[in-house]
């Protein structure tokens, strides 16, 4: 099937060329979003390939349904970037990657974690210019600390778990139970009582409508004084420019995110020579005890692999008229936020 992929880097080529020797699809890379500019690119292709941040909402929609394209392939598990109303009306099959590597996104959140309470970004660079020096270093353990975690699916769990065999008493909030949570000793709480008692919150649920800016002022309200929060889930989880503030009066006392609500302009590209213009991003990056990576937390050689595997499967059972197995319709996504 004839595929314009958006949005690709070197690596998206490599894994998707290799994983494509078993389905023999005829693969168009394409390096720019997806946006109304860029639509035309895939006039005449059946099929397109996208990515997180490429823009799929009615208006890119509607010029694609009249370019001819049929499926939208999306190569990764989020698709808050996805009308998929207007999908549905349009006649278009989309297809996701549920779960590639829940482990690759849980590890770097612990990552992020770890590094905050060791302040290990900042020793990195002092010792590489030859400062020995351990003040300003000081750390806490992570070990007796309690964790909030915010959505408790494949990659909260392993979030969750992993915090608990650090010796964390783990807090959970999520609309349903998972029961591995218990079973390893975590507790569902209400969000009042895991923002109130936790020391460090970490969110793994869906953006949707209900849960957009989720952290907000009075949220940050509640927490507790110097609370670590991290984000590794979807951008607009967070109101950014509250915890600018938070970070600020020393409410939050670590922040660690892979996701920013205005990222679809500044991630994934090389930026450093020139000057950037979100000044509320540039804010961000002038706290010391602020990690940011630029949507990484997904990146790792096993996730690669697994992403452009399932993609390709995706595309090849539309081509078969069987089911795809990351069939995604406005049921299925509601399903999911339920
Ligand atoms: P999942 O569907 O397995 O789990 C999501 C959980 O959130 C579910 O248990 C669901 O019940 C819960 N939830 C839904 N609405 C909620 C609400 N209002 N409040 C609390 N919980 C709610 O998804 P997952 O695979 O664990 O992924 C979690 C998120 O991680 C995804 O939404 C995606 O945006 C993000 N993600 C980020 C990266 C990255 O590279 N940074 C990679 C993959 C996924």
């Amino acid at each position: 099937m004839q595929v314009a992929v958006f949005s690709t880097k070197s690596y998206d080529r490599e894994f998707l060329a290799a994983a494509n020797a078993a389905h023999g699809h005829d693969l168009t890379f394409l390096e720019p979003r997806l946006t109304p500019q860029t639509a035309r690119l895939a006039d005449g292709f059946p099929a397109i390939c996208a990515f997180v941040n490429d823009q799929l909402d009615a208006q890119v929609l509607l010029m694609l349904a009249r370019n001819g394209t049929k499926l939208i392939a999306l190569r990764s598990a989020g698709f808050n970037h996805v009308d998929l109303m207007a999908a549905e009306q349009l006649g278009f099959t989309v297809t996701r990657v549920p779960a590639y590597s829940p482990h690759a996104v849980a590890e770097h959140t612990v990552g992020l974690i770890l590094a905050l309470c060791r302040k290990l970004h900042k020793a990195y660079l002092r010792v590489r210019e030859g400062n020995l020096s351990l003040e300003g270093l000081l750390g806490s353990d992570l070990h007796g600390r309690t964790a909030g975690v915010v959505g408790t699916g494949k990659i909260g769990t392993i979030v969750a778990q992993i915090l608990a065999g650090f010796g964390c008493r783990v807090l959970a909030y999520d609309l349903a139970r998972n029961p591995a949570i218990e079973a390893f000793g975590g507790r569902y709480v209400t969000t009042d009582e895991l923002f109130a008692q936790s020391d460090l919150v970490t969110l793994h649920c869906p953006l949707v409508p209900e849960t957009y800016h989720l952290i907000n002022e009075e949220a940050l309200a509640r927490m507790k004084r110097g609370v670590m929060l991290i984000n590794t889930s979807r951008g607009a989880l967070v109101d950014t420019r509250a915890v600018v503030r938070a970070l600020k009066s020393g409410k939050i006392g670590a922040l660690g995110l892979d996701v920013y609500e205005e990222e679809a302009d500044l991630f994934f590209e090389d930026l450093s020579n020139r000057v950037i213009q979100d000044d509320v991003f540039s804010r961000l990056l002038t706290f010391p005890n602020v990690i940011v990576t630029s949507h990484q937390a997904f990146f790792t050689r096993d996730a690669l692999e697994a992403i452009a595997r399932e993609t390709l499967a995706n595309i090849t059972a539309y081509e078969q008229g069987t089911e795809p197995r990351g069939l995604l319709t406005p049921a299925r996504a509601m399903a999911q936020a339920k």
